[in-house]
């Protein structure tokens, strides 16, 4: 535990986190944006956040805005080319999770992030389920066709206000969920999955207000894993959590990761058979 991280938190409520991240045998995890805003990329909601600072921002996200104004599309292409993603490395936290893998104990890893910074911090692809896609791909509204996002705003700069489709002209976006859109059917299956097979879920750098990722948080503590909420603002589902920490991710999560392993006498609690899971 650093000293700026036990300032935030009291020194009970760490020994607890800890304890049940040294007891935990698999830890699925979800994280938000709060996770790369030590990497220069804001997130939305925190008091720094795009959307605290400019609400209108949130119909650039908005399917039915995006497909219906073409000055809605142009906005957003030129936001995509000024995202401080393109210039983000991996912090501390990102790197946390890649530790946590190395030791055997991360069951997969549930991100909200598009900006690819826990793969590029060495998570291989098979570990992250990007339950909102991707920013560094395109994908075509009509014929589905995706393409690299770097081909696409390279026609920006060009001069192209609103690039379509080279297959069939039809609409492109980033390859990210917009509000209004179903997220891919197979990532939610495998998000569901390992929030009820792990012992310990831990929401990191997420407001939890967006669904359905913030209620994998809740079904993980209802199938009977522990919950360890890390966020610097309060969320909805604190009062369920066995602990909240507020410090800064960039500090928590590496004293986590590295939290001594405990022996536990009990066996891993799962859930047996997957059909049986639509129950919970
Ligand atoms: P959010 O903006 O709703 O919440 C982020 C939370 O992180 C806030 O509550 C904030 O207090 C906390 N936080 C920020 N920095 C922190 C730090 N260093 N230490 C501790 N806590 C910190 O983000 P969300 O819940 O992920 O939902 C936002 C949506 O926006 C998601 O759907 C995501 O796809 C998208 N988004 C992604 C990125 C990205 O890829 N990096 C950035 C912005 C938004």
């Amino acid at each position: 535990m650093t000293e700026r991280a036990s300032e935030a938190d009291d020194s009970a409520t760490w020994q607890r986190a800890r304890e049940l991240f040294g007891a935990a045998r698999r830890i699925t995890a979800l994280t938000g944006a709060g996770v790369s805003t030590a990497s220069g990329i804001p997130d939305f909601r925190g008091p720094d956040g795009v959307w605290t600072r400019n609400p209108q921002a949130a119909r650039l996200s908005d399917i039915d805005s995006y497909l219906a104004d073409e000055d809605v599309r142009a906005q957003a292409w030129r936001a995509r080319a000024e995202n401080p993603a393109w210039h983000a490395e991996p912090n501390a936290a990102h790197r946390a999770f890649v530790d946590l893998d190395a030791s055997g104990r991360l069951g997969a890893l549930l991100t909200q992030n598009i900006d690819e910074l826990h793969q590029r911090a060495g998570l291989a692809r098979d570990r992250v389920l990007e339950l909102h896609g991707t920013m560094r791909r395109t994908v075509c509204v009509h014929c589905g066709a995706t393409g690299a996002m770097t081909d696409a705003l390279q026609r920006v700069a060009e001069g192209e206000r609103d690039p379509d489709c080279r297959s069939c002209g039809g609409i492109l976006k980033s390859a990210t969920v917009f509000f209004g859109q179903a997220l891919d059917a197979d990532v939610l299956r495998e998000a569901r999955r390992a929030s009820l097979d792990c012992d310990l879920f831990v929401a990191a750098g997420t407001s939890l207000s967006v669904y359905p990722a913030a209620a994998f948080a809740e079904l993980a503590a209802k199938a009977g894993a522990k919950l360890i909420i890390c966020n610097a603002e309060p969320t909805p589902y604190d009062e369920i959590a066995d602990a909240v920490l507020r410090g800064p991710l960039t500090e928590v999560l590496p004293a986590l990761a590295a939290a001594p392993l405990i022996d536990s006498a009990e066996p891993l609690r799962t859930w047996g058979d997957p059909t049986t899971w639509e129950q919970l």
